[in-house]
């Protein structure tokens, strides 16, 4: 078992060839044949991977015509496609996967009268909200991945959110599907009626299943689990409806529902059209508090009789979890009452404030009636909900983020049981998972009788053999239950195989007949949900026992990565001791489980090459992808030398949004550097990237003749020779040098400062006013400040200090670690006495609490980073202990529009600039919610990056710069940030920003310094 997996295969055989060729002369969208792009398709967020043939990313309906027609004329099978977050692999498979995620995204004018609206698959769930919610309505299945699931994969996997118990699931709010069938045929899956003028094909299907309907009623009664939560097989009880809740309202049978929940195995969505619910006025939401957590399951149908929208289980890890976030614990604790196994909340709506409050304080009385008074803790305001929800959310991430082989594995995650066996279940699944020697963590919809629990499993190891085990244990104890073994996630790869186990040998083979129905050559995603192969097969798992690591000598310490978890005990190996021939680095990759919230686009900053392009590859997702695969020999012997590699990573602006956004923690900011590293060990950096590296060397020289060095920006011709001979795009005005250096003008080092100013290259260099400012500004509230410079018996003591931040973006890791360790030797003293180190570039400072930690630079480093402030940080910091004496006064202006770096976000930065900013007397300030602006230091200014750069700016930052009115101060500290909104805004209205510290020092006007506080 020592060979690595086979690199991945150039389309398989001479019909894949053939396909591709007829794809790219028939299909207007995106054909990808290529390892790397069918690699990045070969999984979902489930434990499987299988290579598709091809990918099609089609930009009209015509183009998934075109490719179905091409697909049934050679034989190769269609897998649909959205956000590709399914759990169980049913958007992984051997075929040419249709992606419909990023063109097919059209929204319809919601309809008010019949609250409906029509839209295209590839709509995303949040983004569909956003757009009814100024109508006053919502479609209201909210699950989890709301952020990034698109209409097609929810109709396609039947899902299901957190007020299922109100709403529905998907297949009670579709009301109609138009589709296209594998042989060509289209037309409209509705209610019944409705079908009698469809075109003849969907006639004879509709009557097919209802022959079969009415032939298999009495086993249909007896086979198919009478829950709410059942999205297993087809929805052969269309007819004769087993769900709790009705299908339809008015009882009638709707054919489309036989679509949702397909998995893609019948049928390509063409246009959904949805039921809408208008949005809730007010919600009240009640923390119960439970001393076991079998109290709480015990108590779960009780409250469900008091009709709320939701209660959802958080136990006592996820408390435990949340706590230890300093973010979140004061949000839990005060949900919480001592120190309870488990809690649950319970939500409730109402037209009034007060009718919301009515129902929640019912919930009080009732927990009387059963024995514990006093345990509801109540929220009515919407801010301190949003804030537990938020916790509930995180906690799970926090779950996800576990390190070592060992990971939570979804395959009985979502079994559902009728609510009066919830407490039996949960206890002896809880046996069944210490008898196997692991664990889980409950929480989710107890509502509905569907816990989320997902035991840690070694899928590299014995986790295979496990998983059947523990799988037939807890299906014997779902049939014990009359429970469904799908409740939420649907079939897949890993659930399809008990199909037949859950409804038997005539139900299954009435599958297949529903199936022959619709897709007699078979060629809508084969092997899910009818024909399946085993879920232990591990020929298709992502980890199978064959899977390797390249061994590489990573440049920056990844050993906290290299680490093996012991799930019952809950402990990690001492770092280094996992195992990685990469040294952690190809365990860090590993770490994304492919969830795709880096394909969200509407907060946060992750991910700002995928929000502009859309593209897969250009994903936080599409680059762990691509380097899994290259880091475990899949794209070939070049591994992270190889030209895949260098694409995927090309578009990453290394803006940190994935190291805090991310569920699990994927730094690719990180990982690009570490690839970068490796690449330039069999290849040579361009020379134009080796000169942005090399700045800080011989910016010295270039500030010795400022007006030499500009010319650039004055004589046209220079800049289109600069974009010929270096890449430099010449649209753009590069910054100017400057002669008054703030470190050439000798501001004297004081050996007792108790701040020391660090002067970053590009704020010395080029806006010196800036750190002048700090200086005016630290020295106004009371502080000895002091440069900080190089250290005696430097090396190069005439060159300023530099964090490395241009080495580290080209990957030249040691020329990095060279600049850090004069840094830490220079400001040794410092730190030794206490004294603060402060920056003003986010970019620069934020360097020394990021990568200085994986540099190798020993103890010093982090005592460096634990004394490294942003000034913005260093004056809030200072005013929340009531320490600050800065004497500001009011400006001419009165608002504020600050902008936050991308690493100020990842750092949590940007209120500690906000609340600075709020300090001059009347200033008003918002903030712009913005991804990154796009220029990340110099990325923008790469010809052959200009346009995306452009339209990552144009997606929030610029218009609301645009639409600010004209005495709004425009704030921002990331030095590319500003020069994005001089060079954005200059057609048109030119708008220039400023350093927070230049709005305070404004601010201080005339005033005289105060006293020293030495
Ligand atoms: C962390 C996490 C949390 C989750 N939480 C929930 C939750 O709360 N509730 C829930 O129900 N699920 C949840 N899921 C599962 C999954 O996110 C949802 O089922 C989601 O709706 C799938 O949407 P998608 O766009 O990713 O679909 P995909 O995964 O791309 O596709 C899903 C299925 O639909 C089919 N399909 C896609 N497009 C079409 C089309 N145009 N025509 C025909 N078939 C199509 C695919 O072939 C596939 O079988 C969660 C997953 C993760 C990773
Ligand atoms: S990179 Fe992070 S957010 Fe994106 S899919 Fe992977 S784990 Fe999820
Ligand atoms: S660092 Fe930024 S651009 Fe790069 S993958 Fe992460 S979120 Fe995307």
């Amino acid at each position: 078992m020592n060979a690595r997996l086979p690199p991945l295969a150039v389309a398989g055989n001479a019909a894949a060839a053939t396909l591709a060729q007829r794809l790219r002369a028939d299909v207007a969208g995106d054909v990808m044949f290529d390892a790397a792009a069918r690699g990045r398709y070969a999984t979902d967020a489930s434990i499987y991977q299988v290579e598709p043939v091809g990918v099609v990313v089609p930009r009209t309906h015509a183009d998934v015509v075109a490719a179905v027609a091409a697909c049934r004329e050679l034989g190769v099978p269609v897998l649909p496609r959205g956000a590709g977050s399914s759990q169980c692999g049913q958007t992984v498979g051997a075929a040419l996967v249709i992606d419909a995620s990023k063109h097919l995204d059209r929204i319809g004018e919601p309809d008010a009268a019949a609250m409906t609206v029509d839209v295209e698959p590839g709509v995303v769930l949040d983004r569909l909200n956003a757009v009814l919610r100024p109508h006053g309505l919502w479609f209201p299945v909210d699950v989890s991945t709301s952020a990034q699931c698109t209409i097609g994969g929810m109709a396609g996997n039947n899902s299901c959110g957190s007020r299922s118990l109100r709403y529905g699931n998907m297949v009670h709010n579709v009301a109609a599907v138009d589709a296209l069938l594998a042989d060509g045929s289209e037309g409209r899956f509705e209610a019944l009626p409705a079908m009698a003028s469809a075109p003849p094909r969907l006639r004879a299907i509709a009557a097919g299943v209802a022959a079969i309907a009415a032939r298999e009623r009495g086993e249909i009664e007896q086979r198919v689990p009478r829950v709410l939560r059942r999205v297993g097989g087809y929805n052969i009880d269309v007819f004769h409806p087993q769900s709790e809740r009705p299908y339809t309202a008015d009882g009638s049978v709707n054919l489309a529902h036989l679509l949702v929940g397909s998995e893609g195995t019948l049928a390509w969505s063409r246009h959904v059209t949805l039921k809408l619910a208008p949005l809730p006025r007010h919600r009240a939401l009640g923390v119960v508090n439970f001393a076991t957590l079998y109290r709480a399951m015990q108590c779960a149908e009780a409250i469900v009789t008091l009709a709320p929208t939701a209660v959802e289980l958080v136990d006592r890890t996820m408390i435990d979890l949340a706590r230890a976030n300093p973010a979140f614990r004061p949000t839990i604790d005060a949900a919480l009452i001592g120190a309870p196994d488990a809690v649950l909340l319970v939500e409730f709506v109402g037209g009034t404030r007060d009718e919301a409050a009515a129902r929640l304080a019912r919930l009080g009385v009732l927990m009387g009636d059963l024995g514990l008074p006093g345990s509801v803790v109540e929220m009515t305001e919407a801010n301190a909900q949003k804030a537990l929800w938020d916790v509930r959310k995180a906690g799970l991430n926090i779950m996800m983020s576990m390190k070592g082989d060992g990971k939570p594995v979804s395959f009985i995650e979502d079994c559902a049981v009728p609510l009066p066996h919830l407490a039996d279940y949960v206890a002896r699944l809880s046996e069944v998972f210490a008898k196997h020697g692991t664990r889980g963590t409950w929480y989710a919809h107890a509502s509905v009788g569907t816990l989320h629990v997902r035991p840690i499993l070694d899928m590299r190891r014995d986790g295979a053999l496990k998983m059947r085990a523990i799988a037939e244990e807890a299906g014997a104890l779902v049939r014990e239950y009359k429970g469904a073994f799908s409740g939420e996630h649907g079939d897949g790869l890993v659930r399809s195989e008990w199909v037949a186990w859950q409804f038997g040998p005539r139900l299954t083979r009435a599958f297949e007949e529903i199936k022959a129905l619709f897709d007699p050559a078979g060629l809508m995603n084969p092997g899910k949900i009818v024909r399946a192969s085993r879920m232990d097969d591990a020929t298709l798992f992502r980890f199978p026992p064959a899977y390797r690591v390249v061994p590489i000598v990573p440049a920056l310490d990844w050993s906290a990565w290299n680490v093996q978890n012991d799930p019952v005990a809950d402990t990690l190996t001492p770092p280094g001791t996992g195992g990685d021939p990469a040294g952690g680095f190809a365990k860090a990759v590993e770490m994304c489980n492919n969830n795709g919230h880096c394909r969200k686009f509407d907060a946060g900053t992750m991910c700002p090459s995928y929000r502009v392009t859309r593209d897969e590859v250009h994903s936080t997702r599409g680059r762990a992808n691509t380097l899994r695969l290259a880091v475990s020999g899949q794209l070939g012997p070049a591994a992270l030398a190889s030209p895949a590699v260098r694409e995927a990573l090309d578009l990453c602006v290394s803006c940190k949004g994935c190291r805090r956004e991310c569920p699990t923690g994927v730094d690719m900011a990180r990982m690009k550097i570490e690839s970068l590293h490796q690449w330039q060990k069999t290849h040579r950096l361009p020379l134009k990237e080796r000169l942005v590296a090399q700045l800080p060397r011989w910016a010295p020289l270039a500030a010795r003749v400022p007006a030499l060095a500009n010319l650039r920006n004055r004589v046209p011709w220079l800049a289109r020779f600069a974009e010929r001979r270096f890449g430099l795009a010449s649209q753009r005005s590069l910054p100017a040098w400057r002669h008054d250096t703030f470190l050439g003008t000798g501001e004297a080092q004081d050996p007792a400062a108790d701040v020391v100013l660090l002067v970053d290259t590009f704020t010395n260099y080029f806006e010196p006013e800036n750190a002048r400012a700090a200086m005016a500004v630290l020295r106004a509230a009371g502080y000895r400040v002091s440069p900080a410079r190089p250290a005696p018996g430097d090396a190069a003591p005439a060159r300023p200090l530099c964090c490395g931040r241009t080495y580290l973006a080209a990957g030249r890791v040691d020329e990095a670690r060279v600049e850090a360790q004069r840094m830490v030797r220079a400001l040794a003293a410092a730190v030794e006495r206490g004294a603060a180190i402060v920056g003003l570039e986010p970019a620069c400072l934020l360097t020394l609490r990021d990568e200085f930690l994986s540099l190798g630079l020993g103890d010093a480093a982090p005592k460096l980073a634990a004394r490294a402030f942003l000034v913005e940080e260093f004056l809030d910091r200072a005013n929340a202990a009531g320490e600050l004496r800065l004497p500001l006064r009011p400006l001419p202006q009165t608002r504020a529009l600050l902008h936050g770096h991308c690493h100020q976000k990842a750092f949590d930065a940007v209120d500690a600039a906000r609340r600075v900013l709020a300090l001059v007397p009347g200033l008003a300030v918002d903030v712009v919610e913005s991804s990154c602006c796009g220029m990340a230091g110099t990325f923008g200014y790469d010809a052959a990056h200009y346009d995306v750069s452009m339209r990552m700016a144009e997606l929030a930052l610029l218009p609301a710069v645009r639409a600010a009115a004209a005495d709004t101060l425009i704030v921002a500290d990331g030095t590319s940030c500003r020069h994005q909104i001089a060079d954005g805004t200059r057609a048109g209205g030119a708008r220039e920003a400023v350093h927070v510290v230049r709005v305070l020092e404004r601010a201080l006007g005339e005033s005289p310094a105060p006293a020293s506080r030495r």
